[in-house]
C-alpha cells in the first residue's frame, strides 16, 4: 500500500506524489488537521477554513479515482507521528509527498522520515512548489541571485530551453478495501471562507476565465484596487490546489505568451509568478528569513518606534488616510487586500508610523487567505527597504497621492469607508479639511514630517552600521 500525504499540495491535477504513488501500486491518501501548528504560523482562521473546506472537495475528487482520503483532526506536528502508528499496520510501503519550504515543516518532516525508516517505510518526497526547485540554479558566482531581475533573466532562459510540463489526472485504481483504524475524523471549518469556491473545475475555470478575457489588460488595470482586474487566484496557489505550472501552461494555451514580448499583460502576469518562484527560492537559500531577520543585515539596526495605539489605529482601518483605512478594513472583513494595497498600507505602517515591519508581516500572515510565507515577507521587506529588491529607503509612498492616482474616483474608498461614500472624488482622498461632521478620524500622524523621520531612522542604522565596520 502506497500512501500519500497531502500538505499544500491540495490537487490531483499536476500532483507528482499522488502519480508516483498511485503507478506504484494501491494508494491511499491522508491529510491531517493540525489547528495549534497552523496558529504557531499565525495562519489566519480564513485560511484555515478554505483548507478544511478544499480537502472535503478534494475527498471526492479522490474518490473518483477510488483514492480513499482520510481527513483527520490533529493538533500539532508533533502529534502527526501517532496518526502514522495507527496507519502502518494497513501495511503502508512509502510515504509520499511535495517539500514544503518553512523550518517547522521541514523540522517535522525531517524526524518523521526517521521514525518511517526505523519502521522500515520508505520516504519519497518531490520538490514541485515552484516551476524551477529552489537550489536549481544560481548566479555566475555559484550562489543564489540576490536581485529578481537577473534571477528572472535566467529564469526565463530556462524557461524558454524546458518549457513545463503539467501532470495529467492519475488513471482510477481498482477500489481498495481498508480496514481503517478509528481516528479522530476532520472537523469542519467556520465558514468564513465561503465566498471562495473550492472544487477543481471552478478553480480551474477562474484560471481559464483570467487567461482568456483578462490578462491582455493586466498590464493596464492591474493596480486598480476598485477593478477585479487580477487573477485572483493567490489562496488557491497558496495551498496548492492549482500549481504554478497549471498557471504557465494555460497562459501558454490561451496567449501564447511571448516571452521576448516584455510589454504584453501575459508578460507582465508571468513576471508575477516568477517573483513567488523568486521568493520561496530566496526563503529557502536565506534559513535566517524564517527567523524574521532582515535581509539586509544593516537595517536590523534601525529603531522603530513601535507605537501601539498607532499600530491599532493601522490594523482597525482607522488612520485617518483614507486609502490606508479602506484597505485594512477589506483585510479584517474578508481576508483579501489588493497588491497595491498591500504595499501602499505596509509601506503606511513602517515609514509613517515607524512600526517593525514584522509586527505588519505577522498581522498580514494572521488575516489573510492566501498567507504565504515567502511572498508576505518578501513583500514586507520590500516595503520597509530591508529585503532582496528593496525599494531604496528614502523612496516612500505618499499615500495620498497613491490614493487619487490607483482610486481616482474614490469607488473603492467609498465601499469600504461608508462614512466617505458622499464626499466628491476630490475630496475623498484627504477629507480632513472638511466640515464633513461625520466620525471618520483625524490623520494619525503628518506624512511630509513622517516621511523626514524614516530618512533619520535608517541614516543613523546606516551610521551606526559603518561605525561598526571600522
Ligand atoms: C506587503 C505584501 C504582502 C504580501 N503577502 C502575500 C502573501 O501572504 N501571499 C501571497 O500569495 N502574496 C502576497 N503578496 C504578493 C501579492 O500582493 C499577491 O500575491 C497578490 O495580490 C495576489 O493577488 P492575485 O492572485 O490576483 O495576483 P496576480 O496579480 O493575478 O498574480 C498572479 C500570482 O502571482 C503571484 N504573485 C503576484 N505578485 C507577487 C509578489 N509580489 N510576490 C510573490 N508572488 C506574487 C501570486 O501567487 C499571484 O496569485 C504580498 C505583497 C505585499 C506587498
Amino acid at each position: 500500500m502506497q500512501l500519500v500525504w497531502f500538505r499544500s499540495d491540495l490537487r490531483v491535477l499536476d500532483n507528482m506524489a499522488l502519480t508516483e504513488a498511485m503507478a506504484q501500486g494501491p494508494t491511499i491518501a491522508l491529510f491531517v488537521a493540525c489547528p495549534q501548528s497552523w496558529q504557531q504560523h499565525d495562519m489566519a482562521p480564513v485560511k484555515q477554513d478554505l483548507i478544511r473546506r478544499r480537502v472535503q472537495a478534494l475527498q471526492q475528487e479522490l474518490a473518483g479515482l477510488n483514492v480513499p482520503l482520510l481527513l483527520v483532526e490533529g493538533s500539532t506536528y508533533q502529534k502527526i507521528q501517532s496518526v502514522f502508528e495507527q496507519l502502518l499496520p494497513l501495511g503502508i510501503a512509502r510515504v509520499y509527498s511535495e517539500a514544503e519550504y518553512e523550518l517547522r515543516e521541514r523540522r517535522r518532516d525531517e524526524s518523521l522520515q526517521n521514525w518511517l525508516a526505523v519502521q522500515g517505510v520508505a520516504w519519497w518526497q518531490c520538490d514541485r512548489q515552484c516551476v524551477f526547485a529552489p537550489g536549481s540554479f544560481v548566479n555566475g558566482i555559484g550562489a543564489m541571485y540576490q536581485v529578481y531581475t537577473p534571477f528572472k533573466k535566467r529564469w526565463l532562459q530556462r524557461f524558454a530551453e524546458q518549457g513545463v510540463q503539467v501532470l495529467a489526472k492519475p488513471k482510477p485504481q481498482a477500489p481498495v478495501v481498508l480496514d481503517l483504524p478509528e481516528l479522530t475524523p476532520m472537523q469542519s471549518g467556520d465558514n468564513s471562507s465561503a465566498d471562495w469556491f473550492v472544487h477543481q473545475d471552478e478553480v480551474l475555470q477562474q484560471l481559464r476565465r483570467f487567461c482568456q478575457q483578462q490578462v491582455q489588460d493586466y498590464k493596464k488595470l492591474r493596480d486598480v484596487p476598485a477593478l477585479d482586474a487580477t487573477s485572483r487566484l493567490s489562496p488557491y496557489l497558496a495551498i496548492g490546489a492549482l500549481s504554478v505550472r497549471q498557471c504557465l501552461a494555460r497562459l501558454q494555451f490561451e496567449v501564447g505568451v511571448d516571452l521576448q514580448q516584455s510589454e504584453s499583460g501575459a508578460s507582465v502576469w508571468l513576471s508575477e509568478l516568477i517573483w513567488r518562484d523568486f521568493y520561496k527560492h530566496v526563503l529557502v537559500a536565506w534559513p535566517d528569513l524564517i527567523k524574521h531577520q532582515p535581509f539586509q543585515a544593516e537595517t536590523a539596526a534601525i529603531v522603530w518606534r513601535n507605537d501601539k495605539t498607532l499600530f491599532q489605529a493601522w490594523c482597525e482601518g482607522n488612520t485617518g488616510y483614507p486609502l490606508v483605512d479602506a484597505a485594512m478594513r477589506q483585510l479584517n472583513q474578508t481576508g483579501w487586500m489588493h497588491n497595491r494595497l498591500r504595499m501602499v498600507v505596509a509601506s503606511f505602517l513602517v515609514k509613517d508610523l515607524h512600526i517593525d515591519w514584522r509586527w505588519g508581516e505577522q498581522y498580514f500572515m494572521s488575516r489573510l487567505i492566501d498567507g504565504d510565507f515567502a511572498a508576505n515577507n518578501g513583500g514586507w521587506q520590500w516595503a520597509a527597504s530591508t529585503g532582496t529588491d528593496a525599494a531604496p529607503y528614502f523612496r516612500i509612498f505618499n499615500p495620498v497621492t497613491q490614493s487619487e492616482r490607483f482610486d481616482p474616483d474614490g469607488a473603492f474608498i467609498r465601499k469600504w469607508v461608508p462614512e466617505l461614500a458622499k464626499l466628491s472624488s476630490k475630496q475623498i482622498h484627504w477629507p480632513h479639511k472638511l466640515p464633513i461632521g461625520n466620525t471618520y478620524p483625524a490623520a494619525v500622524v503628518d506624512h511630509a514630517k513622517a516621511r523626514q523621520v524614516t530618512l533619520e531612522l535608517f541614516r543613523q542604522a546606516r551610521q551606526q552600521s559603518d561605525d561598526a565596520d571600522e
